[in-house]
């Protein structure tokens, strides 16, 4: 078996070869310990039968774990600088394609399509540019892909709002945007010294595991989510008082509001933070045909 590309004095050599400086405008940090790839590609739980997506594959550390445990690896590298570098660290995979594009710009239902109908299954694993963290994971949701889950590694707070459950300070329309489709974990919380250059923020893997059914079915999933964000915009304020601010004429249809919530048992006083996925989907199949 190769040399892990993902070892300090492996990583130094590569970035000297080339000349390569740091753009943390890409959030570019790299990973330097195998044992956290190796337990990150655990968590994907991938077979010879199972291709992966990775986004940013950077010199490849990640990348040539997948390519040892994945029938196939596509990747998405947004900076140019670094593909002749990866196709140097990987040229002793032949089961990795690297795609220089930005991620938010690409069909990557259409690239399913054409590369990846044979696999049994599809995880997107991936250390994130942090500054584009939300986004992209928004982007793959909304597209539909038919993946099983994700394994990625992001700044801890936007693990943890991620992650957590109504009535918790980090819950929020990011937490119902998510687990609405995914069941959502925290794999792992990840060291800064495991990275070069090394991050300002803490990092933690999580596991995104599709949902087979929703939660609740609604009758327009863009509604729901307005919603929901419409709940949170002041934290502090009681629920009444956010959709009446954020529903379309949402002051002069206050009794209207009141009532879809009396319709699904939410006393009006109650904040944002204190409702399930569940009753933010009933609250939004009341309100839709007033207010979508
Ligand atoms: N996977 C590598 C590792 O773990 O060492 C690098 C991870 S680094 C945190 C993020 C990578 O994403 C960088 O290589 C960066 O150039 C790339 N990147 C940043 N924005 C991107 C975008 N919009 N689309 C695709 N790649 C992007």
């Amino acid at each position: 078996m190769q040399k892990d590309i993902a070892t300090p004095i492996r990583t130094q050599e590569i970035l000297k070869k080339y000349g390569f400086s740091f753009k943390k405008s890409l959030g570019q940090n790299f990973l330097i310990d195998p044992n956290i790839l190796r337990n990150i590609v655990s968590h994907a739980e991938l077979t010879e039968e199972s291709a992966a997506i990775e986004i940013g594959p950077g010199i490849g550390a990640l990348t040539e774990h997948l390519a040892r445990t994945a029938g196939k690896v596509v990747a998405f590298e947004i900076d140019q600088r670094l593909l002749p570098v990866l196709a140097d660290t990987l040229s002793p995979y032949d089961n990795v394609e690297i795609i220089h594009a930005d991620i938010l710009e690409v069909d990557v239902q259409q690239m399913f399509e054409s590369q990846l109908q044979n696999y049994k299954d599809v995880m997107v694993v991936a250390n994130l540019p942090y500054y584009v963290t939300t986004p992209i994971l928004l982007k793959l949701l909304m597209d539909r892909l038919p993946i099983r889950g994700m394994v990625v590694m992001m700044q801890k707070e936007v693990a943890d709002r991620i992650t957590a459950s109504p009535g918790t300070k980090a819950y929020g329309s990011l937490s119902i945007a998510i687990q609405y489709y995914m069941e959502a974990e925290i794999a792992m919380i990840v060291p800064k010294a495991v990275f070069m250059p090394q991050p300002n923020v803490d990092s933690a893997v999580i596991k995104l595991t599709r949902r087979e059914v929703p939660p609740i079915q609604v009758i327009d999933e863009e509604f729901l989510f307005k919603v929901s964000r419409g709940s949170f915009v002041q934290r502090r304020k009681t629920i009444i008082n956010n959709l009446q601010s954020s529903l379309p004429n949402g002051k002069a249809k206050k009794d209207i509001i009141i009532q879809a919530l009396g319709k699904v048992g939410v006393d009006p006083t109650r904040r944002g933070e204190t409702l399930s996925i569940e009753e933010f989907g009933k609250l939004s199949n009341e309100l839709y045909e007033e207010f979508h």
